[in-house]
């Protein structure tokens, strides 16, 4: 209610909603503020928007109840602690891996981020700093998902990512999102930006149908087209459930997307996302205005406009994704397979920019005046992607990538050969714009197998009925595969020789 209400003071500049949300919160104040009382919520998410009520209202009671339920977790002196499942085992800033309920963990992180922030508060900083890491290095799936276990929609141990019971709920990438936004925010580095884009393009937005009318909870990475991943009743999306947490939330997100392509800090200006838009930016009390215009995901084309109606001097700071600088994501967790020397170009006015990339971003830095042309070509190549060696899940096995896209395999586009459908490390791929096909996509073909593989973005799996579907598929080299009882000796770059027989 307390997001909601600020999103509709922001929009309307009513405070009808507001006045009732404060005082929501002017009795969550009286109660939970007094110092008797050491309760904490069961489901974190008040903290951001307590925070949020604060920003708007300036009440500082706001703002120090939030920290006040953060500042009680894991507070064994005063009452009964909850547990890892509630993050409730230890005080936060001691906690360095991201345990339990993974939607109250990413909830909760965004609000010790705006804590850190507020309060420039070290010990909150270095917490998030730790947990974050913890997150990315064991415990992210390729699609940016996290959550790994059905049971107490949680987190698994380190490097536990199992792909067809991968939880993966559609609210902790939601939540994720929001969360690396924070920290990008805080710190102005885009590789939280490298993980929300790759969260936002794949776990995220395969949540809902391309219809917009059917939502999965969970997002696995595989279907065997039996096994009812979504809330126990489908296989594939639903129009609603009994907690309709899912639907909601991507409701509510969706609208949100406009306020993550650009940031402001002093007279730095970033571009943090590329789609077409237009945007009226005030950068030091003028206004700047930009128009992106990109076939993106598809292409890796961007051209800006960059307008001022004043000569102004200021820094145009253009994110460089973190997979067209041969980075699937920060640290080691998957690794493409083959290092790419395609690289990026900007052009600015007819000119190539040769600039360092600095914490992820290219600089411009100059005397903006009148309209200014900027051409950024980022290098889109389909991409085989590798799981570290501690993942057990994904050993013998890869995934493609094109782009900030997770493909997958569907059965229904390959009928006769799903299951024995390979990756072979020399393989060779063609990519083809199909309009016709799942609101207008990218597809991949496999070209060099005997059997060859269909590929379709992650994302738009399962709009077309109860599908078998794999994201991850096995390597191998060509004479060691036994098509007669499709007996694999998988002994390839990063994999221990396991035999592996169907
Ligand atoms: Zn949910």
């Amino acid at each position: 209610m307390f997001e909601a209400a600020t999103a509709h003071y922001w929009a309307t500049g009513k405070r009808n909603f507001l006045d009732i949300a404060i005082k929501n919160a002017d009795l969550l104040v009286k109660v939970f503020g007094d110092t008797a009382n050491y309760e904490v919520p069961g489901h974190q998410i008040i903290e951001t928007g307590l925070i949020k009520l604060y920003q708007i209202t300036d009440n500082a009671d706001y703002l120090k109840l939030a920290k006040k339920f953060l500042d009680l977790r894991g507070d064994v002196a005063h009452r009964k602690i909850h547990g890892a499942y509630n993050q409730d085992h230890l005080p936060v800033t001691q906690q360095d891996e991201v345990v339990g309920h993974a939607v109250r963990a990413v909830y909760m992180y965004a609000g010790m981020t705006d804590i850190a922030a507020i309060y420039g508060d070290k010990s909150y900083l270095n917490a998030v700093n730790n947990l974050w890491d913890n997150m990315v290095n064991k415990k992210l799936y390729v699609t940016g998902g996290i959550g790994a276990r059905h049971d107490g929609e949680s987190f698994g141990d380190n490097y536990e990512l199992p792909n067809l019971t991968a939880y993966n709920e559609t609210c902790a990438a939601i939540g994720s999102v929001y969360w690396n936004d924070r920290l990008f925010r805080l710190t102005g580095n885009s590789k939280y930006y490298d993980i929300l884009e790759r969260t936002l393009y794949n776990a995220l937005i395969a949540g809902i149908s391309l219809e917009g009318t059917e939502f999965f909870y969970p997002n696995p990475l595989e279907s065997d087209g039996k096994y009812k991943f979504n809330a126990g009743v489908s296989c594939t999306r639903h129009a609603w459930f009994d907690c309709s947490c899912c639907p909601t939330n991507l409701i509510r997100f969706i609208p949100y997307i406009p306020n993550l392509i650009y940031a402001t800090e002093g007279d730095n200006l970033y571009v943090n996302l590329f789609m077409s838009n237009k945007a009226a930016i005030p950068v030091q009390g003028k206004t700047v205005e930009i128009e992106q215009v990109s076939n993106y995901p598809w292409q890796g084309n961007v051209s800006f406009n960059v307008k001022t109606d004043q000569p102004q001097k200021f820094t145009l700071k253009i994110r460089i994704p973190g997979w067209a600088k041969n980075e699937v994501t920060p640290g080691m967790l998957y690794t493409y397979r083959d290092k790419s020397d395609a690289t990026f170009q900007i052009v600015l006015n007819g000119s190539v920019i040769q600039s360092q990339v600095k914490t992820g971003y290219v600089e411009i830095t100059k005397e903006w005046t009148g309209d200014n042309r900027i051409e950024l070509v980022l290098p889109m190549e389909v991409r085989q992607v590798i799981a570290s060696q501690e993942v057990s899940a994904d050993q013998g096995l890869s995934s493609i990538e094109y782009g900030p896209l997770v493909y997958c395999v569907e059965e229904i586009d390959n009928r006769t050969h799903f299951d024995q459908l390979s990756i072979q490390p020399q393989a060779r791929f063609s990519v083809a714009m199909q309009k016709d096909l799942l609101g207008g996509v990218n597809v991949i073909y496999e070209e060099t197998g005997n059997d060859k593989a269909m590929f379709v973005p992650y994302y738009a799996w399962a709009n077309r009925g109860v599908n078998k579907m794999k994201v991850w598929l096995p390597t191998h080299d060509f004479e060691e595969y036994d098509k007669n009882n499709y007996c694999i000796k998988r002994s390839i770059i990063n994999a221990v020789s396991t035999t592996i027989c169907k």
